[in-house]
């Protein structure tokens, strides 16, 4: 076993609200809060505050409290800090909703966090509205933050003038948030993080991180993914900085914002880097304000993260964490020597890992010099969610009698503690920091009248980004025979959110399985190419 090499943190009682907005300075209420990168519209922390207060005070004269779930389905704009906020104000579970989401997986997320409410914006009306309908959810619940005819909207909410409600609930045990995530396997489980959760995994990131108020933030990563979540929500606004906000990626617009608005700390996930380390309309940009980017979600690569650091002059770093953890467990410190990185650094304060032998279960020890032998990682702290909603079973699977979260990442420690991700052990996918649940895919490619049989794993693409592959066996007769690799894309990229969609193909004879049934991911990795073209 290992632990963080900092002392231990304290981490108060509160709940997120209390603890981020709770003790306010003076000198912090008229600071900027969030900025809209696009227009330029500034919220300050006093209007933050105020907003938040006031959306609390409506949904709790609505009934919206403690026992109540609401959805939010919303790209980043400064409208989502308020709402997601005053949800919390109110005492509400907030469940957090991929944005590029379509209805079905709208609806199934709904239904399965038992939400009431859904909070969502005009562009995404359609599907939600869809969504909200097959779950009965009503119209006067479905509230469209930028207005919509039949809807409330943020601004009906705000000026309710109903007053904040005073809410009490055990911090430790009362769900703040409910993100979904596949984890080790099988289909999206809601993720039940509590408000101590939330509240520890900031005071366990932020002396490492050292956002300051004086940083301008860019708000890039999604925040219904809880890397976005705690990160740019909780902790760049608990260190009194400014979040500029991004709903969508777009280079010529991301480098914009970045030089208009001065931004000096960019959390990215990997391919976000490949486009600034590579792409020649970076130098045409004035990105010196930037004295740190940060990368998580997904394996960076060494170089690649050196490449970045010398053309933006900046100090690049990697962080490595699971919506089970709230969900940073291991980051380059800003002020590191000596920690490489194609590394994630060391533990977070409160946290104690192991490494074990995936095949025996046997521990790995940290050696007294030089790196370990690679280990699953197993980790524990005060960031380890409370478990998985409503999935006893799969919860057990997932943390141990000891507490420890079986991440399903291998892992290998160097003798000072700085620890490397060197492979997934789980089937899960990540696209562009996106989780992608190989099951998911396989039962919808089991639907095709031509394939007998799939299996989906994730592949290298020439950037040396992760890609959904399905290896695909033939139905014997014509549907079979018809079927291509651009045919299967199609049938998949037709049905599912555009980040789930198939990239490549490749037909087998036999999906290799063991006697129980179990796909061998493992040796489908093997056979596929490093690097191929993908689509
Ligand atoms: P999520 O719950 O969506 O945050 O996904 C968590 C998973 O993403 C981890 O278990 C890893 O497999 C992967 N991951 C996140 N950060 C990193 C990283 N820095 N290096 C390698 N894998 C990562």
């Amino acid at each position: 076993m290992f632990s963080s090499p900092y002392p231990d943190v304290d981490v108060p009682n509160l709940g997120i609200y209390d603890y981020l907005f709770g003790d306010l300075a003076e000198e912090d209420l008229d600071r900027v809060a969030v900025v809209d990168g696009a227009s330029g519209a500034e919220t300050t922390y006093r209007t933050l505050r105020g907003q938040i207060d006031a959306l609390a005070g409506a949904v709790a004269a609505q009934g919206l409290g403690v026992h109540g779930v609401a959805a939010i389905l919303c790209p980043n704009i400064p409208a989502f800090a308020t709402v997601f906020h005053g949800l919390l104000r109110a005492g509400a579970t907030v469940t957090t909703i991929n944005s590029l989401y379509t209805a079905e997986d709208i609806a199934n997320q709904l239904t399965d966090a038992g939400a009431g409410w859904l909070f969502t914006v005009s562009a995404l009306l359609p599907a939600a509205r869809e969504a909200a309908e097959r779950t009965g959810i009503p119209a006067e619940r479905l509230v469209v933050i930028d207005g919509a005819d039949g809807h409330p909207s943020l601004a009906d909410l705000l000026g309710a003038g109903a007053p904040a409600p005073q809410v009490s609930f055990d911090p430790a045990t009362h769900v703040a948030v409910l993100p979904y995530s596949s984890g080790t396997t099988g289909r999206p489980k809601g993720v039940m993080l509590s408000h101590r959760n939330l509240v520890a995994n900031v005071e366990q990131s932020r002396g490492m991180l050292d956002v300051g108020p004086e940083d301008r933030v860019l708000a890039l990563l999604p925040f219904f993914h809880i890397y976005g979540l705690t990160v740019l929500l909780n902790i760049a606004l608990r260190q009194r900085a400014r979040l500029v906000t991004m709903p969508r990626f777009d280079l010529p617009e991301f480098l914009r914002i970045i030089q208009d608005h001065r931004c000096t700390y960019l959390f990215i996930a990997p391919p976000v880097a490949v486009a600034l380390s590579k792409h020649p309309l970076v130098a045409e940009y004035d990105l010196s304000s930037v004295h740190t980017t940060l990368s998580g979600a997904a394996p960076l690569d060494g170089e690649l993260g050196t490449r970045l650091a010398q053309r933006l002059g900046c100090r690049v770093l990697q962080g490595y964490g699971m919506t089970e953890m709230s969900p940073v467990s291991h980051l380059i410190p800003r002020d590191g020597v000596d920690v490489p990185v194609s590394s994630v650094g060391y533990t977070v304060p409160n946290m104690q890992c192991r490494l074990v032998d995936p095949a025996t279960g046997e521990e790995i020890p940290v050696p007294a010099e030089g790196t370990s032998a690679p280990g699953h990682l197993l980790c524990r702290g005060p960031n380890v969610m409370l478990g998985y909603l409503n999935r006893p079973e799969e919860t057990a699977d997932t943390l141990d009698a000891d507490g420890f979260l079986h991440t399903g990442d291998i892992a290998t420690v160097r003798a000072d503690g700085v620890v490397t991700i060197v492979d997934r052990l789980k089937e899960l996918i990540k696209y562009k920091g996106y989780q992608i649940a190989p099951a998911e895919l396989e039962a919808l490619l089991l639907t095709h009248p031509g394939i007998a049989d799939s299996a989906v794993i994730g592949a290298l693409d020439a950037d040396g980004q992760e890609v959904p592959m399905a290896f695909v066996v033939r139905q014997p007769g014509p549907d079979g025979a018809a079927l291509d690799e651009d045919a299967v894309m199609a049938f998949v990229a037709a049905k599912v959110a555009p980040f789930k969609k198939v990239r490549r193909v490749e037909f087998i004879e036999a999906v290799p399985k063991s006697s129980s049934g179990k796909i061998l991911r493992r040796m489908l990795k093997t056979t596929a190419p490093a690097a191929g073209a993908a689509k």
